[in-house]
């Protein structure tokens, strides 16, 4: 099972754009590291303009950009560093993911053109405490879907 950790720095950039959202729904592309074994930690996110529909539109192109930049800066050391998957917010109902979710991350996971090696999903909201909470699934290339854990590191 694939752990995900989330950094209090990336925590605080999700909290503000959530607040920021409010009821819109709003996401973009996860950049991550390789920690360890099965674990990896979000170091970078792209944040799209949020939508006024509750659905899920993927963009990769526009994304495109911010991970190369990404893995250029860290020496393209891309087993280390690079594209760990998709984050969304459901700012009105559970931070599982809809069939749509699942549909949309399967065609990446599967999709040879990505060439991805698994995807992660995860998705947020705040709760009624303004409480970050969330889920994290990873979608392997043979079209298997996994819940990770999704480790949220305390804010000091
Ligand atoms: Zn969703």
């Amino acid at each position: 099972m694939l752990r995900i950790t989330v950094p209090n720095d990336i925590q605080e950039r999700l909290h503000l754009a959530l607040m920021k959202a409010g009821d819109r729904e709003c996401g973009g592309v996860l950049m991550g590291e390789h920690v360890g074994v099965n674990h990896f930690a979000v170091r970078e996110l792209s944040l799209q303009k949020p939508g006024g529909i509750a659905s899920f539109v993927r963009s990769l192109t526009g994304a495109v950009k911010a991970i190369q930049a990404f893995c250029r800066a860290r020496g393209d050391n891309f087993t280390r560093f690079n594209y760990l998957g998709e984050w969304h917010s459901h700012p009105l109902f559970s931070v599982q993911p809809s069939s749509t979710d699942h549909a949309t991350m399967r065609s990446l996971a599967t999709d040879v053109k990505v060439g991805a090696n698994f995807a992660v999903l995860l998705i947020f909201r705040l709760n009624s405490n303004c409480k970050l909470e969330g889920s994290a699934h990873t979608y392997l290339p043979d079209g298997s879907i996994y819940q990770s854990v999704l480790d949220l590191e305390n804010v000091q």
